[in-house]
């Protein structure tokens, strides 16, 4: 019979080699950013360079907007949809942002790892802190915690900023000022991310991004 010590090391050595097999490590790749910093564009940049990143579609309580479709862009969902996934313990991180919920689900995390895919969620810094907190108890040898990277897209500076906002002409002057404001807080939370990006020139903050996955995902020696 296998002790429980012993069956606890296989799960460990499976787990180990789910994420070497593919020849690189399989990235949990989150990266945060104040609205307006140029995040959608460069993770759209990401996906459409290395075809084996798949984007997370998270769940939120949120109206669609635009040209947004249900299940590629978000998971739209009622509140109560939304709480009985949270109370099933669906969620790797759910959190409150301007007023809505968001949650990425952690299942559909574990099975693109394990499929070989990097994963890439755009989330806010309290799902990013929420992660970090769960990949601890979760341990070095889960696949999470073995491909987890985090980077903080920012702006040149919070006058840049503004001046984007503004330029794009999409948002009231309120709005503009309320963003602002979660642009500060977010951007003094940037160094508990791995990397910082510096989204001045587009091009080159891409470069940044992707040498960052081509790095991480290198297997180890
Ligand atoms: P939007 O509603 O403009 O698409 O997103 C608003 C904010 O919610 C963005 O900062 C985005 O990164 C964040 N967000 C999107 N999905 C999630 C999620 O699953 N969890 C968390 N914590 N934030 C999310």
């Amino acid at each position: 019979m296998t002790s429980s010590t012993e069956s606890s090391n296989l799960a460990v050595q499976a787990a180990a080699e789910a994420t070497t097999d593919y020849g690189y490590t399989p990235l949990l790749v989150v990266v945060s950013a104040p609205s307006g910093a140029g995040k959608t564009t460069l993770c759209d940049q990401l996906l459409e360079t290395f075809d084996n990143m798949v984007y997370s579609v998270s769940c939120t309580t949120r109206d669609p907007r635009g040209e947004e479709v249900d299940g590629k862009d978000y998971h739209f969902l009622t509140e109560a949809q939304f709480r009985a996934k949270s109370q099933a313990g669906e969620f790797l991180e759910c959190a409150e942002v301007h007023g809505h919920y968001y949650g990425t689900l952690a299942e559909t995390i574990r099975q693109a790892l394990a499929a070989g895919h990097h994963v890439l969620l755009d989330i806010d810094v309290q799902g990013a802190e929420q992660i970090r907190e769960a990949l601890v108890i979760l341990g070095q040898h889960d696949p999470l915690h073995q491909g987890f990277v985090d980077i903080f897209i920012a702006p040149p500076s919070l006058e840049a900023l503004r001046a984007r906002l503004e330029g794009r002409a999409e948002d009231s002057p309120e709005v503009i000022d309320r963003r602002m404001g979660n642009a500060e807080l977010e951007m003094s939370r940037a160094e508990e991310y791995d990397y910082l990006v510096v989204n001045d020139n587009l091009d080159e903050a891409f470069g940044h991004l992707k040498t960052i996955i081509e790095k991480e995902s290198i297997p180890d020696e």
